[in-house]
């Protein structure tokens, strides 16, 4: 079949390396210039964690070990108190499981060279998706006005404000809603300190602080990218660099001692926000032509569980997994694929959830001692005791599966402890 994707972001151009090497003619058309002559656009985040689900899909064509190998795995949690305390919590059970980060810009920049090695892939640079017409494609690019004569498919893989999406809500039943965090995030950077890392590079770091919160990844240059999340009438209230200053110094005082461009770094970077988009279905008929969705354009989802990524790059090996179960009948497929909202949905609320986790409960004593618990239960239970940061970060059990066995873990958790606790209370009558 020929195919059109629309957006060659992250999923877009994993997606072409999938139809490709299933023998279809794949067409990418993207807004912005080739990013691996013009450079990475300003107002992204710049690195993200990757982890089992992305790096499954990365591996079945032959990607994770080139792209890892620009990763710093992360296995745990600093966490950073005001008074500079610093407290690490391991992921998983055992500390050997790793989240990783990765420059966003040079994984797409490997996902592009990828999908370009494939003979039937054609990427289209400096093309903005405007409108889709009677089997054709209307595209703004810096000559003026485009229409290209529309292929049978048109797969739209151009993220949380994807044009494809808007033409099928257009359709009538089908149903969307987007939900705006109030909270809004800033990007500033630590940079090396005497040309080391100036942090653990070995973690993420977590500075929480209740109302806000802040995270660190590591970057190969040995800086870190930090996201600052606060209300956006806090984020703008900062509106001098004195402010800035003192406002860091008094509540993120170790990473202000290290970001000297911090007043700067504030005033110049964007504010981005924070959005949930639910769309059903993610596929209809436009134009004549068969209109699906992927990654976020059919789910964005808030980034505080770090799986928008993994769970776009998730839908490329089920879409692939619904086309073989078809014979590639792309109708039918797409149809299938539909299945796959009942998990994206349970991403969408784990990643709210995660929020008030991470900004509001890592720094508890009462949530340390529930971690330490709970990775004791995983040794001493191996592979029937497993926690939920575990099934979602480091395997590819369906999110809606891993949610069915967390509610029977808990059960048969609960079962046990009362158990128990009669067991001790007959004993003691006894010995009584
Ligand atoms: C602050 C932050 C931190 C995050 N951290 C993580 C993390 O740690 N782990 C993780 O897994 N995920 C993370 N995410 C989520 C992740 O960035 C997204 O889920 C992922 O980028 C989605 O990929 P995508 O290809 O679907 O969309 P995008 O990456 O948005 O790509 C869409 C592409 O389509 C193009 N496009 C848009 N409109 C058009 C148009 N009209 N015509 C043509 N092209 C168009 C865009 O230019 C872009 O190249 C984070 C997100 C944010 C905001």
């Amino acid at each position: 079949m020929e195919v059109t994707i629309v957006g060659a972001g992250l999923v877009g151009c994993l997606l072409a390396c999938y139809l490709s090497r299933r023998g279809h003619e794949v067409t990418l058309y993207e807004r912005r210039p080739d990013p691996r002559t013009a450079g990475a656009e300003r107002g992204r985040s710049i690195n993200l964690a990757i982890s089992e689900r992305g790096i499954d899909a990365l591996r079945r064509l032959g990607l994770a070990e080139e792209v890892l190998a620009e990763a710093l795995p992360m296995p745990g949690r600093m966490m950073h108190a005001t008074d500079g305390a610093l407290t690490f919590q391991p992921y998983s059970a055992d500390g050997s499981h790793a989240i990783n980060s990765i420059s966003r810009a040079a994984l797409n920049r490997k996902l592009l060279d990828a999908a370009e090695a494939h003979p039937n892939v054609t990427a289209r640079f400096g093309h903005r998706l405007a409108g889709i017409g009677n089997g054709t494609l209307e595209f703004e690019t810096d000559g003026g006005p485009v229409t290209e004569k529309g292929q049978q498919v048109v797969i739209g893989a151009d993220g949380a404000y994807s044009a494809v999406r808007a033409r099928l809500q257009a359709l009538q039943g089908t149903d969307f809603s987007q939900e705006y965090l109030d909270y809004g995030y800033k990007e500033l950077t630590i940079p090396p300190k005497l040309g080391e890392f100036a942090f653990d590079p070995g973690a993420l770091h977590i500075w929480p602080r209740g109302r806000s919160m802040m995270i660190a990844l590591p970057n190969p240059d040995r800086s870190f990218t930090c996201t600052l999340f606060w209300p956006h009438e806090a984020l703008a209230g900062l509106d001098t660099p004195e402010r800035v200053r003192a406002h860091f110094t008094q509540e993120y005082p170790d990473a202000a001692e290290v970001m000297p461009h911090l007043a700067s770094d504030y005033a110049r970077n964007p504010v981005g926000h924070l959005v949930t988009m639910r769309c059903d279905p993610w596929h209809g008929e436009v134009g004549g032509m068969l209109i699906g969705l992927v990654g976020d354009a059919a789910h964005a989802i808030v980034p505080f569980y770090g799986q928008g990524a993994n769970c776009g790059f998730q839908d490329c090996v089920e879409l692939d997994r619904c086309l073989e179960e078809t014979g590639d009948d792309f109708a039918g497929a797409l149809e299938l694929f539909q299945r796959r909202k009942a998990d994206t949905d349970v991403i969408a609320r784990l990643a709210l959830d995660n929020f008030v986790e991470m900004r509001d409960k890592v720094g508890s004593r009462v949530f340390l001692a529930q971690k330490r618990i709970e990775h004791a239960l995983e040794r001493m239970l191996p592979g029937r005791y497993v926690s939920r940061y575990e099934l979602v970060s480091f395997t590819t059990t369906p999110y809606a599966e891993v949610e069915r066995r967390i509610a029977r873990q808990r059960r048969w958790a609960g079962t046990s402890a009362a158990a128990l606790l009669i067991a001790g209370a007959v004993t003691w009558k006894k010995w009584r």
